[in-house]
């Protein structure tokens, strides 16, 4: 993988034969699993009956009813689904806080200008985006997230390094230093900058390396005991 910066926006999917190149980061939590009708989404989301959904669109589709709504909530089966200019009267008036949120994600995600880049042969590159394509997300949000998840995973867990470098970071910019200085957790006795396998098999990550040199550590991320108190 190369780095290299960039100041403008993510390009679209446009151009198969393009390189993957993902801006570092953007504000928005993202997921996974698979796509969800947007319609759908927002009926769900907002809690209101089918009926107030169907009398909002039906201001600018008069003959909207209540077979094309659950034929527009399964457009997989039907090929239909609701006109955008419905899809934002909806947004707007059902779900607003989303709406805002997509909005600040919106205007946040010009302000991350860093990326990497990699070169693939056109077919894994084909095959790679058919994967992020079936997860719904934009390319944007699938590779952000995976990154992300990368970082959380693979990041150097070293508890003397880790404990010596938070003192360090506490001292540089004059802040209390809130972990314990072993790096054994208060509550549950467990090593804060060390992964740890629960009961039931699942990795509980420690503090890395990285974050104790660079973040105020406030609390154990295993049992989420807060050392401020
Ligand atoms: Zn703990």
């Amino acid at each position: 993988m190369s780095e290299k910066r960039k100041g403008d926006r993510f390009p679209k999917d446009a151009d198969p034969h393009a390189e993957i190149t993902t801006i570092a980061s953007d504000l928005s939590i993202t997921q996974t699993t698979a796509p969800v009708n947007p319609l759908r989404r927002i009926r769900e989301e907002s809690g209101v009956a089918p009926a107030a959904i169907i009398a909002i669109v039906q201001r600018r589709h008069p003959k909207y009813d209540k077979t094309l709504q659950s034929k527009c909530e399964r457009t997989e089966l039907y090929g239909v689904q609701l006109a955008e200019d419905s899809m934002k009267d909806l947004r707007r008036e059902l779900t607003p806080e989303e709406e805002k949120k997509a909005a600040w994600v919106r205007q946040g995600r010009h302000r991350l200008t860093a990326s990497v880049s990699c070169r693939l042969s056109d077919e894994e590159c084909e095959r790679f985006r058919e994967i992020a394509r079936q997860s719904g997300n934009t390319m944007q949000a699938y590779l952000s997230t995976m990154i992300r998840d990368h970082l959380y995973e693979h990041e150097l867990r070293d508890p003397a390094k880790a404990s010596a470098l938070q003192a360090k970071y506490c001292k540089t910019n004059d802040l209390p230093h809130f972990a314990p200085s072993g790096g054994r957790c208060y509550r549950c006795h467990q090593q804060i900058y060390e992964n740890l396998k629960t009961a039931e098999g699942y990795i509980s990550h420690g503090i890395s390396v990285w974050e104790a040199g660079h973040r105020l550590v406030t609390g154990c991320p295993h049992c989420h005991y807060s050392f401020v108190e």
